[in-house]
C-alpha cells in the first residue's frame, strides 16, 4: 500500500493505472477508522481492481469548533487497518493541499457561516433542508465541497459511501449528477457493533456509562421497524420521541420518518414509497445519528 500526501503524487500514480485500464474504486474518510469503513474497503476491492482511500478530517464540514478540535485522529492505525483490507492507495494530505490560503483565511474568519464555500453550482433543493442540514448549518455545503476536490483528484469509477449517513449519500448523488461526473455512487449497509450501535467514530469519545447506554438507540430505533405497521406515522414518531426523551442522558434532536428518495417526512405509509427513520441525539456532548429503513 503507498500513502500519498501530494495531488501531483497521487495522480501520477492514477494516471498511469487508468492509461493500463484499470477501475478505480474511492472511499473517503475522515480517518479514526473502524469496521464500517473497512466494509466499504471491502465492498470497492470486490468491484474494482484498484482501490483509493483518503483520510482527511475537513474542517468545512464541521459547524462546531470544539467536535473539530476533538475529532479523533489516528493515522497510523488507520494505515495498518487499510492494508491489511487491501487498500492499495491512501491519500492523506495536509489542509492547505485541498484548500487554498484564500480558502483557509476565509475559514478561520467564518468558521459559523459557509456560504462562501460554494465554488460549485449546486442546488440541493429539499435533500438539505431537513434533519442533519437544518441542525448543523453548512454541513453538506462542506461536504459536497471537499468529496467533489476528491473526486476532481481521484476521478474513480465508483465511490462508496455509508448508508448510516444516508442524507449524505442522497447529496453525494445529487452533487455527482449535477455536476456531470461520470461516477457510479455505492451505498453500503450500517455495520454495528455485536450490541447493535451504529458503528462510528464518534463512539470512541464516549464514557463507560454512555457507551453501555448508547445501544438503547438501535434498539428503540428496531423498535420503530417492528411498530410501524401498527401505529400511524404521528402516533409513530410521538411513541419513539418519548422513549428516547424519557432517558435523562440522552438529548435528542430529531426523529423524522421521511421518503428515501425525497428525504421529505411522509405524513402517511404508503406502498409507492419506500420510507426510513433516522434519529439525531446528544449523548452528553457527542453527537450521534443513526437509521432504518421500516419499509
Ligand atoms: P467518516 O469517516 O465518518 O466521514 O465516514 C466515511 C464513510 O464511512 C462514510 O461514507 C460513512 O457513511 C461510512 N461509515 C461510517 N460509519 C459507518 C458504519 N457504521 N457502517 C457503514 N459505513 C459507515
Amino acid at each position: 500500500m503507498i500513502i500519498f500526501n501530494y495531488i501531483e503524487q497521487i495522480k501520477i500514480c492514477l494516471s498511469n493505472l487508468k492509461h493500463s485500464g484499470k477501475t478505480v474504486g474511492f472511499v473517503p474518510t475522515m480517518g479514526a477508522l473502524h469496521q464500517g469503513h473497512i466494509s466499504l474497503i471491502e465492498k470497492a476491492k470486490q468491484q474494482c481492481d484498484f482501490v483509493v482511500s483518503s483520510i482527511f478530517v475537513n474542517p468545512t464540514q464541521f459547524n462546531d469548533l470544539n467536535d473539530l478540535k476533538k475529532y479523533p485522529r489516528s493515522l497510523q492505525a488507520d494505515c495498518v487497518m487499510l492494508e491489511k483490507a487491501g487498500c492499495d492507495v491512501v491519500f492523506s494530505p495536509e489542509i492547505n493541499e485541498i484548500y487554498t490560503s484564500e480558502e483557509i483565511k476565509l475559514m478561520q474568519q467564518q468558521i459559523e457561516d459557509k456560504t462562501w464555500m460554494l465554488d460549485m453550482v449546486v442546488d440541493f433543493g429539499m435533500l438539505d433542508k431537513v434533519m442533519e442540514g437544518a441542525y448543523r448549518k453548512g454541513h453538506f455545503n462542506g461536504v459536497a465541497q471537499v468529496v467533489s476536490k476528491l473526486f476532481r483528484i481521484i476521478e474513480p469509477d465508483k465511490a462508496y459511501f455509508g448508508q448510516k449517513d444516508f442524507q449524505q449519500l442522497a447529496i453525494i448523488r445529487s452533487m455527482t449528477k449535477q455536476l456531470g461526473m461520470s461516477i457510479e455512487i455505492i451505498g453500503c449497509p450500517i455495520v454495528r457493533e455485536v450490541d447493535g450501535l451504529a458503528m462510528s467514530s464518534r463512539n470512541t469519545r464516549l464514557s463507560k456509562e454512555q457507551r453501555e447506554l448508547a445501544p438503547v438507540i438501535s434498539i428503540i430505533l428496531f423498535k420503530s421497524k417492528e411498530l410501524y405497521q401498527s401505529l400511524t406515522v404521528g402516533e409513530l414518531k410521538s411513541f419513539v420521541e418519548k422513549e428516547f426523551n424519557s432517558i435523562p442522558q440522552i438529548n435528542l434532536e430529531y426523529f423524522e420518518i421521511v421518503d428515501v428518495n425525497t428525504l421529505q417526512p411522509i405524513l402517511e405509509y404508503s406502498q409507492t414509497q419506500s420510507a426510513i427513520a433516522c434519529v439525531s441525539l446528544k449523548l452528553g456532548e457527542i453527537r450521534l445519528i443513526d437509521n432504518v429503513i421500516l419499509y
